[in-house]
């Protein structure tokens, strides 16, 4: 469902001598899976997972070489919003990802902008409230909500879509840890009962790893990047 085939990629203004952002990278996440990407700051975690979503390079310019194939489409020649239908994306922090007021308006907004008609949209927010448990939430103001709740509604405005690939950089970052467990929850129930693939990026690797198929582990910037199980990967 991902495949990253001899990608290496390069800021444009970066250090010269510098090793690039992503150097190495070659890997197939298999549809249904969840694959973690695991690391010490400032690594390339979220320049790997703007590759899948094509923030990378459309957005932030820059040299990519090698491919990336979402859904077998190349990331480079699709521009993101000509993946959002296949890639949904959810950051570190849910705040910044809300465009409307309530959870049920803003789990309607983006399929309003994909033209998903009315009857259907109805439908999936209903089931995506019951999905994430949020059925009790749906007409209260999002700022109201506890960071948990709110990162549970970011996770499902991009859910309504369908996406086949689900990517979240640090989404449990901002949480406690029992907020933090009820995503990871709701992840792994993704996986398991819709088939969703899940990219997911931690730094906090002991949380998650137990929930990974595969990991893809960037130990230090310019080091070859270890791909492989977790018990595998762990051992290193
Ligand atoms: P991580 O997510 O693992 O913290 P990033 O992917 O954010 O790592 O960053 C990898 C490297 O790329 C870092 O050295 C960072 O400073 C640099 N970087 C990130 N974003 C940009 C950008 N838009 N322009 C230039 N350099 C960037
Ligand atoms: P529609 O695509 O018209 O909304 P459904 O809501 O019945 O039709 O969904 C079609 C299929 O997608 C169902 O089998 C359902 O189980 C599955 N599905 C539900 N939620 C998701 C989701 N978040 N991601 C992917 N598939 C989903």
């Amino acid at each position: 469902m991902i495949r990253f085939e001899r990608v290496s990629f390069r800021y444009d203004g970066a250090d010269p001598d510098a090793p690039p952002a992503l150097g190495g990278l070659d890997f197939t996440v298999p549809e249904g899976e969840l694959c973690l990407v695991v690391g010490p700051s400032g690594v390339g975690k979220s320049t790997l997972l703007g590759a899948v979503s094509g923030l990378v390079p459309h957005f932030t310019g820059g040299h990519l070489t090698g491919r990336v194939t979402v859904a077998g489409r190349d990331t480079r020649t699709h521009r993101p919003r000509e993946l959002a239908d296949v890639v949904g994306t959810v950051g570190q922090d849910p705040l910044s990802h809300f465009v409307t007021d309530t959870v049920e308006d803003e789990l309607a907004y983006g399929m309003e902008s994909l033209g998903v008609p009315p009857e259907t949209m109805r439908r999936r927010v209903e089931e995506t409230l019951d999905l994430l448990g949020l059925a009790d939430l749906r007409d209260r103001p999002i700022a109201a909500l506890s960071g948990g709740q709110q990162q549970r509604v970011a996770i499902g405005s991009v859910l309504t879509v369908h996406p086949r690939v689900l990517v979240l950089d640090e989404p449990t970052s901002a949480l406690d840890p029992g907020a933090a467990e009820e995503v990871l929850a709701v992840l792994q129930r993704l996986v398991h009962d819709l088939g969703t693939t899940v990219l997911l990026a931690e730094h906090r690797l002991e949380r998650v790893v137990q929930y990974a198929d595969q990991v893809v582990l960037l130990p230090a910037p310019g080091a070859p990047p270890v791909v492989g199980p977790p018990a595998e990967v762990m051992a290193v």
